[in-house]
């Protein structure tokens, strides 16, 4: 590997804190609506129209209020900082015991909520805040399509989470936009609201390649898209290959386009075929052919070569930015950071567990307006677990994963650092030790699912 790839990239939420005296956690809003579902998908996104879409805001909003006032619907207008709560004897959470507050849902199942309105007639003060919650050092509004929704939903959206949560002033804010949904009066919701990135989902400037992915935009609908993108501090292009009927040239020149059009940050996919979705039952019916696994290969290696000699170095299996422009709240997730999801199907990472939203989104509006919690499941982290998230997230970035991290999990977990199945990973080539960090060869980068999923 080259020096360029080793991008010196440090977890964002580890080590000296952000304000010196909270934690620093990333915050993830699943909007769960397309304006058509693409037959390769398999989000968690339903077609728009959608019965729960007019109301999801406000139960985002809701969800949002609840990571300070976790007794507030019982009593609503009373402050609940987290030395009150425990002098009442209440056992602290995982969080509240690191001075944070986050809703835990009652014996019930229920979440308790702050009684409001729109969007911030009973926002905490910025002192309340700053006592009672974590600070949000950023923000990923994912989808779905999140710019399906209309401008004054998307503004009152950003609105509402800012006067209920503690996002830092200097946060990076993404949003996912698909260029068939963005206009200006969208783009001045966005940039109103504090959206620092935008996220495009290009992927190709080829119409044909668009048709064949069912997009729903065209290939100057997309170009058009970077150029509003331009607006925002930052932004980032997602490009797909491994299209059927496309060709290396072909997704070359899409590479090169989005490195021409000036994007700090691409995110180049291959295309998968997901079991159940259209294009995978497609694959199994024999009306698509899927390209040579050799071509897939060699288009792995010639977008990224494209990507890197304009200026773009890859820092992750699939993603590639220019100095400075790495995205921080991805990185939070391959380093293992805590992160707070809202919305339905977003799962959250705090105080040594996972847990995880109903994916159906009428489910969670009705439980979260109702003062319901939407959790759908939970799992305690055990050593073990820990061990593996760091090794197989750690693994994505071009850097590797930290050995001495590794060391102390492995050996918090009665494991060696190296065990068996690394060591045969290592015997074949496709991973290796470098310095510091145990990482993926250049033989190991495009086969790197294959190789996580032999290490899981
Ligand atoms: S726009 Fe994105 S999330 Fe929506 S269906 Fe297509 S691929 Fe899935």
């Amino acid at each position: 590997m080259s020096d360029a790839q080793d991008n010196g990239l440090q977890p964002i939420a580890r080590g000296s804190a952000f304000n010196g005296l909270k934690p620093i956690v990333s915050l993830y809003v699943h909007i769960p609506f397309c304006v058509r579902k693409c037959p390769y998908c398999d989000f968690a996104s339903v077609p728009l129209p959608h019965p729960a879409a007019e109301r999801y805001v406000d139960a985002v909003i809701s969800e949002a209020r609840s990571l300070h006032c976790p007794e507030a619907t019982r009593r609503p207008r009373q402050p609940h900082p987290p030395a009150l709560r425990q002098a009442q004897g209440r056992s602290p959470s995982p969080l509240a015991e690191r001075g944070w507050s986050l809703a835990q849902p009652g014996a019930g199942g229920e979440v308790v909520l702050a009684e409001h309105g729109d969007d911030g007639d009973a926002a905490l003060s910025e002192a309340e805040r700053a006592a009672v919650g974590p600070t949000f050092a950023t923000v990923f509004i994912g989808g779905g399509t999140p710019t399906a929704l209309p401008a004054d939903e998307l503004g009152r959206m950003l609105r509402g989470l800012r006067s209920a949560c503690d996002i830092a002033s200097c946060a990076e804010v993404t949003i996912e936009a698909n260029p068939g949904t963005l206009d200006t009066s969208k783009v001045e919701a966005l940039a109103g609201g504090g959206v620092t990135r935008l996220s495009v989902g290009v992927q190709s400037f080829s119409d044909e390649t668009l048709r064949t992915l069912g997009r729903i935009h065209s290939a100057e609908e997309a170009a058009a898209a970077i150029g509003l993108a331009r607006s925002f501090a930052s932004f980032s292009v997602d490009l797909m290959f491994g299209v059927p009927g496309q060709s290396v040239a072909g997704a070359v020149d899409d590479a090169a386009r989005a490195a021409a059009l000036g994007a700090p940050h691409v995110s180049a996919y291959a295309l998968t075929y997901e079991e159940g979705t259209p294009v995978e039952r497609s694959l199994r019916a024999g009306r698509v052919t899927r390209l040579p696994e050799d071509v897939e290969l060699l288009m792995f290696e010639s977008v990224g070569k494209t990507l890197e000699a304009s200026g773009l170095a890859r820092y992750e299996v699939s993603s590639f930015a220019r100095p400075g422009s790495q995205c921080a709240h991805n990185l939070n997730y391959w380093n293992r950071g805590e992160y707070v999801g809202l919305g339905a199907a977003a799962h959250s990472h705090t105080g040594g567990e996972r847990r995880w939203n109903g994916r159906d989104p009428s489910e969670y509006v009705d439980a979260v307006l109702a003062g319901r919690s939407p959790v759908a499941g939970r799992e305690r982290l055990t050593p073990r677990t820990r061990y593996l998230e760091h090794l197989l997230l750690g693994l994505r970035m071009t850097r590797g994963v930290d050995r001495a991290r590794l060391a102390e999990f492995a050996g918090a977990a009665g494991e060696t650092e190296l065990d068996s199945r690394v060591q045969r990973q290592a015997d074949a080539g496709l991973v290796e030790v470098a310095g510091q960090f145990l990482r993926l060869t250049r033989r190991g980068l495009p086969v790197a699912d294959a190789v996580i999923a032999a290490l899981a």
